[in-house]
């Protein structure tokens, strides 16, 4: 059992071989992709072949800046860990545009963002108990 008093936190991804160096890379304060050597494409998710060449793609550690996509406003409380409101947003890494990244802005209020908003990634340690390994790369705004 975990400590009783603590506040719940977010729901963790479950670690597996092919995303684990995605959620964990934080842990060493980069955030990473994974890049197909062939083409240069970046990949996300993690996969075993790039979908363009069938190349096996290489984890490589990215600036940390990122670019708002796209985004949502959750007044929903689905989970007691993330008090609401919160945003849900599409991070398009700087270095390929194309590539596009699920996450929750952080230290913003809904009414700042907009659509080319300049993020930067930073990382909230998951406190499950059972793996404190996950780092989860959510995004600031690049102020
Ligand atoms: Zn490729």
């Amino acid at each position: 059992m975990g400590d009783q008093s603590s506040s719940p936190s977010r729901p963790l991804p479950a670690l597996t071989a092919l995303n684990r160096h995605y959620w964990t890379s934080g842990a060493d304060g980069v955030w990473s992709l994974q890049r197909c050597p062939a083409c240069e494409r970046l990949i996300h998710p993690p996969t075993m072949r790039c979908q363009y060449d069938h190349a096996v793609p290489e984890w490589i550690v990215l600036s940390g800046r990122g670019v708002v996509e796209s985004w949502t406003v959750n007044h929903h409380p689905f989970f007691p860990g993330i008090p609401t409101p919160y945003v849900i947003a599409f991070v398009n890494p700087v270095e390929d545009p194309s590539v596009r990244v699920l996450t929750n802005l952080v230290e913003v209020t809904p009414g700042e963002v907009f659509v080319g908003m300049p993020v930067r990634v930073t990382f909230e340690v998951g406190d499950d108990g059972i793996d404190d390994a996950v780092h989860l790369p959510l995004f600031t705004p690049d102020r």
